[in-house]
């Protein structure tokens, strides 16, 4: 076979592949009805892939011409890929389906410690998830890691400030003690990858998501494919400037938008309201169900700066939906109101009657299942070839 004819073979075995993962109970004449493919090539790389596990046959549809044929569905258990989310003040990890459905779940608790103590915590839970995948053809197709900081191309933290790693070669370190595929991603891609492939979001191909947990971060989706800059660094919108003279950012630098909009910023602001020191999150949001006024004007402040941040992506992108995830989501019916009003008093009417501003339906999942689908995806791409 010539590189051309293989080229063309991986194209179309991918096409069908990902037509049947997008329409289950799809029939041999749906799929050339729907890609246009020749009836010989759709049999020969529909039979490819139910011998490789990707694809099974299942029950029987009586088509017009009074020929029976099968339908077929992707088999998401023909192997698992691990997410793991990397907070400032948690690990998280999963084990998914191909289709990014979480079977196992762990999360652990993990205050400023130093990265050696990071490294064995994370090593220990990939061990664990990799115990909970249950026996299937091809096993764990790989781990997908996500980190709050900038990540080049070749897997390495460049500068993760609110973790303060700077220049760790995480991938090799992980290539180093597990056999599988290993991908390392910046957070906020990796939750604007799990919202756009597995939500309802797939039909909004202009998409950012708003990470905003101890820092704060964007993934941006731009005509379906997402969009991770020259060198894999876009999205540090939490350190573009809200006020030249303003609070001192982790990054060092003054005024950043996520130094009044992050989970970082409330609990910062919440010890000098109330007296208190070890605050957390869920606290916070409980004093604030307890009707404690002072927290619940830090809420709409906060949500005021997350508003005055969005209006400024709305404007500069024109997205049809932004969503936002990680923690900040724990208090959203304290930060909804005004984050919404303040996008609306502050965003031209034209860009603010089109776009869509929701919370995130994958909550704190987001990251960790975005994060795996990188490496389903990589997966899928190498099955097809
Ligand atoms: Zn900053």
């Amino acid at each position: 076979m010539s590189w051309n004819q293989q080229l063309g073979k991986k194209f179309n075995k991918e096409l069908i592949l990902k037509e049947i993962f997008l329409h289950s109970d799809i029939s041999r004449g749906d799929i050339i009805k729907e890609t246009g493919l020749k009836k010989a090539t759709v049999a020969n790389l529909v039979n490819e892939l139910i011998d490789e596990n990707l694809i099974l046959e299942s029950g029987e549809e009586a088509s017009t011409g009074g020929r029976r044929s099968k339908k077929l569905k992707f088999n998401e258990k023909a192997g698992f890929a691990l997410g793991v989310d990397i907070g400032v003040n948690y690990i998280y990890g999963v084990v998914v389906n191909l289709r990014g459905e979480i079977i196992f779940e762990d999360v652990q608790t993990i205050h400023s410690a130093a990265f050696e103590t990071y490294f064995e915590r994370i090593i220990s839970l990939i061990h664990l998830l990799m115990n909970k995948v249950p026996p299937c053809p091809y096993q764990i197709v790989g781990l997908g890691m996500a980190i709050p900081g900038i990540i080049d191309t070749g897997g390495n933290v460049l500068d993760a400030p609110n973790l303060q790693w700077k220049n760790i070669e995480l991938k090799r370190m992980l290539e180093e003690i597990f056999q599988f595929p290993i991908y390392i991603s910046n957070e906020a891609n990796a939750g604007a990858y799990a919202e756009f492939t597995f939500t309802q979001n797939k039909e909004a191909n202009n998409l950012l998501y708003l990470s905003v947990g101890i820092g704060l971060g964007v993934g941006i989706i731009i005509n379906g494919k997402i969009y991770q800059g020259n060198n894999g660094y876009s999205g540090e919108n939490g350190h573009t400037i809200l006020n030249l003279n303003g609070k001192t950012c982790t990054c060092g630098r003054k005024g950043c938008w996520e130094a009044y909009a992050s989970e970082h910023a409330a609990l910062k602001e919440a010890e000098n309201l109330i007296n208190e020191t070890s605050l957390t999150l869920e606290q916070l949001v409980q004093y604030a169900d307890e009707n404690n006024e002072k927290i619940r004007k830090l809420f709409q402040e906060i949500g005021f700066y997350i508003g005055i941040g969005i209006t400024n992506l709305i404007h500069t992108f024109n997205p049809e939906k932004i969503i936002i995830g990680n923690s900040m989501t724990k208090a959203q019916r304290y930060v909804e109101l005004a984050l919404l009003e303040t996008i609306e008093a502050n965003t031209y009417p034209a860009h603010f009657e089109t776009v869509s501003v929701e919370f995130s339906s994958l909550r704190g999942q987001a990251i960790a299942i975005g994060a795996a689908t990188f490496i389903i995806d990589q997966f899928i791409e190498l099955s097809s070839s």
